[in-house]
C-alpha cells in the first residue's frame, strides 16, 4: 500500500478554423516502428476470473545492478557543478541534462531506487508500476515527447508498447466512453453518446488542438524564463499570441462555451480530473490541451519492462555520462551561504557542497523541511499563500489470476459510480490500471497485475508514533 501525491501534468497542434473535418493523426503508426528514444512493440491483449490477493513480503527486491552502479565514486570533498535532491524523472531529467552539457553532477535519492513515483517494485515475479502507468511525452512525434528526447539526450532507447485506449471511463447514467488513440474513433464515440453536442464537442476539442498545435510548434524548454520566451516570440509570434490568449483561462469555461449538456460538462470535468485531480474549471486550458492531445498526437505507450525503466535508463545514462548518484542519501538540510544555496547534509552527518543546488522533492518538503524558515525566499511566502495542495494517492497493488478479468479488457480505467458530484471527494472515484493487458512479462504466466487507486488525504493516515499499517 502506498500513499503519493499526483501532480499536475502539463502537456501539450496548428489550429483549424473546420474542426470537424481536422484529423491530425491519420498517419500514425502503432506496431513495429523505430524510432530514435522509442521503439515499438506489437503490444499484446490477454484475457482473464477470481481474485487472489498476492502473498506479502517485507523486503523489496530491488535491482541491485542500479544501487551498486549508483554508490561508486561519489566523494563528499569534491564540488560539483549541480547536487540534484531526489531521483524522480523531474530530477533525473534535470540531471541528465546538465551532464550531457558537461557538468559533473551528483544527485542524491533516498530510497533504494531511482523514479520516485514512476518507480517500481519487485515481489514474486511480479514488476509494480508504484504511480504512473499512462505515460505522456513519450512518443516518437513532434516536440513535445519529452520524456522520449530525455532518453534521446543519453543515448537510451525504449522499447514501448502502444496503448490502444488511453483510459476507458466508466460514469454515472452508465456512460461509458474509450478514449482511442485515434483521434476520430474516440470524437465518433463521444459524439454518439451526445449526438445532441456534436458541435459542442468539435469546438471545445478544437480548442484543445490550437494550443497543442501551438505548443507543439515551439522548442518547449521553458514557460518561466523571460528571456528564453522572448526569443520564441520573435520565431513563432502567432504561436506564442495563442498561448498568451488561453493562458489565463480554464478549460470549463471554454467547456461551457459550447456546450450545454450537464452530463458532457461533467464528462470534461472527469477527463481533467484524470490528469489534474480538479475539475474542469479548475484545470488551466494549457493543460487540458496538452493532455487531451498528446495522448492523440503522439499516443500513449507503455515501456517494455515496466515504467521503471525509464528512470533506471536516465540513471544509468546519468552514470555514463560521468556523473553520480548515491541511494538511501536523505537530504535533511540546504546549506546556505550568503543567501545562496551552495551545499546539502544527509542524514548520516555527509556534506556535499555544488555551484546549483536543484531540488526535486516536494515544494513543500523543500521549503518547509529543507530549508530553514529565515532562508524562505519571498516569492515561495507568497506562493504558499494561494497554492492548494493535489490530494495523495491511496494505492493497491495485486497480483490475480488473468480469467478473472473478461476479454478485451482496456488497460486504463477511470471508475465513478452513480453521483457525479462524488467525483472530487476523497475515495469517491476509482483509478485502475492493468498494464499486464499490454505487457505480460510484468507477471507471472497466467496472472495479472491490478493497480487500484483514489484519492485520500494524507491526513487519514496520520496515526500516533510507533503504530505501523
Ligand atoms: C498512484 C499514482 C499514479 C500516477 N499516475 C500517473 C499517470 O498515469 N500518468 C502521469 O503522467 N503521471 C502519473 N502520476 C504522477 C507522476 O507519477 C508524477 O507526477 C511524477 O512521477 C513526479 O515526478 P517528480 O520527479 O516530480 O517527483 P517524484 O516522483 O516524487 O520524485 C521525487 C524523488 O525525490 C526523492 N526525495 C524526496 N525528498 C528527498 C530528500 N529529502 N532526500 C533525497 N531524496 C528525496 C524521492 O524519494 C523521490 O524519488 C501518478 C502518481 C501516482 C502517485
Amino acid at each position: 500500500m502506498s500513499l503519493g501525491c499526483y501532480q499536475t501534468v502539463l502537456f501539450p497542434t496548428e489550429g483549424k478554423s473546420d474542426f470537424s473535418s481536422w484529423n491530425p493523426l491519420k498517419n500514425s503508426q502503432l506496431k513495429g516502428n523505430k524510432i530514435s528514444g522509442v521503439k515499438f512493440s506489437n503490444f499484446q491483449v490477454s484475457q482473464r476470473r477470481k481474485c487472489i490477493p498476492m502473498k506479502l513480503k517485507s523486503l523489496l527486491s530491488v535491482d541491485s545492478a542500479v544501487e551498486i552502479e549508483g554508490k561508486e565514486g561519489v566523494n563528499t570533498g569534491s564540488k560539483y557543478d549541480a547536487i540534484v535532491i531526489g531521483s524522480g524523472i523531474g530530477g533525473l531529467v534535470a540531471a541528465t541534462q546538465l551532464a550531457v552539457k558537461g557538468a559533473k553532477v551528483l544527485v542524491l535519492e533516498k530510497y533504494v531506487i531511482p523514479g520516485g513515483s514512476s518507480g517500481y517494485y519487485q515481489r514474486d515475479g511480479y514488476t509494480f508500476d508504484v504511480g504512473s502507468s499512462v505515460m505522456f511525452g513519450f512518443s516518437d512525434k513532434g516536440n513535445l515527447n519529452l520524456i522520449t528526447q530525455a532518453l534521446a539526450a543519453v543515448g537510451r532507447e525504449m522499447e514501448v508498447i502502444p496503448d490502444p485506449t488511453t483510459v476507458h471511463f466508466h460514469l454515472p447514467n452508465n456512460l461509458s466512453v474509450q478514449v482511442h488513440r485515434e483521434y476520430s474513433e474516440f470524437i465518433n464515440e463521444l459524439m454518439s453518446k451526445f449526438p445532441h453536442e456534436k458541435e459542442g464537442i468539435l469546438k471545445f476539442y478544437g480548442e484543445c488542438w490550437k494550443i497543442f498545435n501551438a505548443l507543439n510548434s515551439l522548442q518547449l524548454k521553458s514557460l518561466e524564463e523571460p528571456i528564453y520566451l522572448f526569443g520564441q516570440f520573435f520565431q513563432k509570434p502567432l504561436e506564442c499570441l495563442t498561448l498568451a490568449y488561453y493562458l489565463p483561462q480554464n478549460a470549463g469555461d471554454i467547456a461551457r462555451k459550447y456546450v450545454k449538456d450537464p452530463d458532457l460538462l461533467s464528462f470534461i470535468d472527469a477527463e481533467c480530473f484524470i490528469v489534474s485531480t480538479v475539475n474542469a474549471l479548475r484545470t488551466p486550458m494549457i493543460n487540458a490541451g496538452m493532455v487531451l492531445c498528446d495522448r492523440h498526437f503522439g499516443g500513449i505507450n507503455y515501456p517494455v519492462g515496466g515504467v521503471g525503466g525509464i528512470a533506471k535508463s536516465l540513471a544509468e545514462g546519468l552514470i555514463d555520462q560521468g556523473s553520480e548518484i548515491l541511494y538511501k542519501a536523505n537530504v535533511t538540510n540546504i546549506i546556505i551561504d550568503q543567501g545562496k544555496a551552495v551545499g546539502v547534509k544527509i542524514s548520516d552527518g555527509r556534506e556535499f557542497f555544488a555551484q546549483t543546488i536543484i531540488s526535486n522533492a516536494t515544494r513543500w518538503d523543500t521549503f518547509g523541511k529543507l530549508l530553514k524558515a529565515e532562508n524562505l525566499p519571498k516569492e515561495e511566502e507568497n506562493f504558499q499563500k494561494v497554492y492548494v495542495k493535489a490530494p495523495s494517492f491511496l494505492s493497491i497493488h495485486m497480483g490475480v489470476k488473468a480469467d478473472v478479468l473478461p476479454p478485451d479488457t482496456d488497460c486504463h480505467h477511470f471508475v465513478l459510480e452513480n453521483d457525479w458530484t462524488r467525483l472530487e471527494e476523497p475515495y469517491g472515484s476509482i483509478f485502475l490500471s492493468i498494464p499486464t493487458v499490454l505487457d505480460s512479462s510484468l507477471a507471472p504466466k497466467g496472472r495479472h497485475i491490478l493497480h487500484i487507486f483514489t484519492t485520500s488525504p494524507l491526513e487519514d493516515w496520520e496515526v500516533s508514533s510507533g503504530h505501523i499499517y
